[in-house]
């Protein structure tokens, strides 16, 4: 398979200053990312609020700009060059907001805010756009007739396939999707998941799949990467991290998924996440973590190979396993 995108070594800093006259560190919300996702997979990234992944994201789409290292879109380096390329990175990369309905104008039909994507990529013969319109619109399980709706005529499940319709006709490469069931019935999830593979296998597209639900992110991931506090602490194939966690962190993130038979949960997980503007020395994750001691406090876990594909970044992998 070939890389659809990549990044080494990827900071992003928010809210930092730098000028003659004043000078004041930002928070690093992204600290050393690394990763590659190959073209037609669908790559999982979680964690709890606040660990990055949006950030991470934003920056993958070209919204927010890294403050070093480097990301490949194709093997073209997109990261800090010239505005072709990064207009190049915008086209081919694609949002799917967590809340679609939100990005749709309320006044608006939903046909018109469609065509106006078409638009601005530069399509104005309207019986064509009517044409790709409809196409698209039954590509995500609608009929055309629904581009005579207003958003707030939509399900919850019918405006996540407006959000997908509005991307599509951008003919998109890779596809961030932002919690793409969060707040649907069990039912609808299912097919939004099903019409989401679909598209995948026949557009030819590639994911990346944010999401808090563990159960959903082990149905559709091919492959997953953890967050904490702007780092990547543990990356596997998805079948083998929920199987075999290694990083103390993710076995506590999957010990503190809900039950499906609605059993209790043990408490796994101690506290919220430290604040991004002070980061614990040493291992970031040694205040809730059940097996530091005082290498972790000192030293700063890397990424080690466990297995093909699969990396770890903590000092007691192999005796927390
Ligand atoms: Fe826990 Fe230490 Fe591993 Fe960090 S390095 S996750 S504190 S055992």
């Amino acid at each position: 398979m070939a890389e659809m995108i990549g990044a080494r070594d990827l900071v992003v800093e928010l809210g930092a200053e730098r000028g003659l006259l004043r000078h004041r560190a930002g928070v690093r919300a992204v600290d050393g990312v690394s990763l590659s996702i190959q073209a037609g997979e669908t790559f999982g990234v979680v964690g709890e609020s606040g660990c990055g992944k949006t950030t991470l994201a934003r920056t993958l789409l070209g919204l927010q700009r890294e403050s070093s290292g480097e990301i490949r879109l194709e093997n073209a380096v997109v990261s800090g060059t010239a505005p072709s390329l990064a207009r190049r990175q915008r086209a081919a990369v694609q949002y799917v907001h967590q809340d679609p309905g939100a990005a749709l104008d309320p006044w608006w039909r939903v046909g018109a805010t469609l065509a106006e994507g078409l638009r601005i990529q530069g399509l104005t013969n309207r019986a064509e756009a009517a044409a790709r319109i409809a196409e698209t619109l039954r590509a995500v399980g609608l009929d055309p007739a629904f581009g005579e709706r207003y958003p707030h005529e939509l399900s919850g499940g019918q405006q996540r396939r407006i959000g997908l319709a509005r991307i599509l006709l951008l003919r998109p490469k890779l596809v961030i999707l932002d919690e793409p069931t969060a707040g649907l019935d069990l039912s609808v999830q299912a097919a939004v998941l099903r019409l989401l593979r679909d598209l995948r296998d026949r557009f030819g597209l590639t994911y990346l799949f944010i999401s808090h639900d563990l159960s959903v992110v082990k149905r559709v991931c091919d492959r997953v990467a953890v967050m904490y506090l702007g780092q990547i602490v543990e990356q596997a194939p998805a079948a083998e991290l929920f199987a075999q966690p290694r990083h103390p962190y993710t076995r506590a993130l999957l010990g503190a998924a809900p039950r499906l038979d609605g059993q209790p949960v043990a408490p796994t997980l101690r506290g919220d996440p430290p604040s991004l503007s002070a980061i614990p020395a040493g291992c970031r994750f040694h205040p809730r973590c059940l097996h530091a001691d005082m290498s972790c406090l000192e030293r700063e876990p890397v990424m080690q190979p466990v297995a093909a594909g699969h990396g770890v970044s903590c000092h007691h992998w192999r005796d927390a396993a």
